[in-house]
């Protein structure tokens, strides 16, 4: 059969371009989303891509979320959790709710989604997992703290999973994309995007979102089967670690 990914945070953006070339390579996709209807919809209707309605950030909704993907379809080979947000702000002018909004879904959120195929790959022989962290991981910007904690974290979740994983035939890495043209860095002030582009990005571009889903892709492969604990900068040449 066919291999099924799932991809979290499908309905726009990195996750949708991710879902969309997934199904163009033949896998069988399913789609999580958390609120927007209507992107999801027209996921659903232009690409045949079902969509899921679940906030990652609740642990239990992301358990029967997946039961009702794996009862529809069966179980998930591949796992992409890519759902995040950033509502970036200094610290000194955020509250403990937004600290906690960020942390609950660009963390907790990859472990609560995480674990419920883990155990299913592991006895399956074959999984493959691929966490979007994000440039900020390693070069935060003035109002990350929440957001560049949570995706410093999510690397070292995926170093140490990829360890505990790869003996049964489940790799886990994760691609850290610099700034890519999607409703997330459209919020930032044209000039702002200007200079960046200018002054900072060699490649002289925001990212597309196929540029993040051309790396899934070559991760996702069956035959990727050596690479493992692996981050993979996708930046236009931002950051060189
Ligand atoms: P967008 O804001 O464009 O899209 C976010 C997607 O995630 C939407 O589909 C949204 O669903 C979904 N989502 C958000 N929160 C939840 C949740 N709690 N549960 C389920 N789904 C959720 O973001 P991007 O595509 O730009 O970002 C995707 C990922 O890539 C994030 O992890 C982000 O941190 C990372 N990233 C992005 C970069 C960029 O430059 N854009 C750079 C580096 C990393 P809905 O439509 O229902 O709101």
């Amino acid at each position: 059969m066919t291999r099924l990914a799932l991809v979290t945070g499908a309905s726009r953006g990195i996750g949708r371009g991710i879902a969309r070339a997934l199904a163009a390579a033949g896998y069988r996709v399913a789609a999580n989303y958390r609120a927007n209807d209507d992107a999801a919809r027209s996921l659903t209707e232009e690409h045949a891509i079902p969509a899921y309605k679940w906030n990652v950030a609740d642990y239990q909704a992301s358990r029967e979320g997946v039961e009702r993907v794996v009862a529809d379809h069966g179980a998930i080979d591949i796992l992409v959790n890519n759902a995040g947000i950033s509502p970036d702000r200094f610290m000194h002018k955020m509250g403990d709710d937004v600290w906690r909004q960020v942390i609950d879904t660009n963390l907790n959120g990859y472990f609560n989604v995480t674990h419920q195929v883990i155990a299913p790959m592991r006895k399956a022989g074959f999984g493959r997992i691929v966490n979007i962290a994000s440039l900020s991981a390693f070069a935060p910007n003035y109002g990350e703290t929440a957001y560049g904690a949570a995706k410093g974290a999510i690397i070292s979740f995926t170093k140490a999973l990829a360890k505990e994983s790869i003996a049964r035939g489940v790799t886990v890495n994760a691609v850290a994309p610099g700034y890519i043209d999607t409703d997330m860095v459209r919020v930032a002030p044209q000039e702002w995007l200007d200079d960046l582009v200018r002054n900072h990005i060699p490649a002289g571009r925001l990212g597309r979102v196929e540029d993040v889903a051309r790396c899934v892709l070559f991760l996702v492969a069956d035959e990727a089967d050596f690479i493992t604990g692996a981050t993979v900068d996708v930046n236009g040449g931002q950051i060189m670690r």
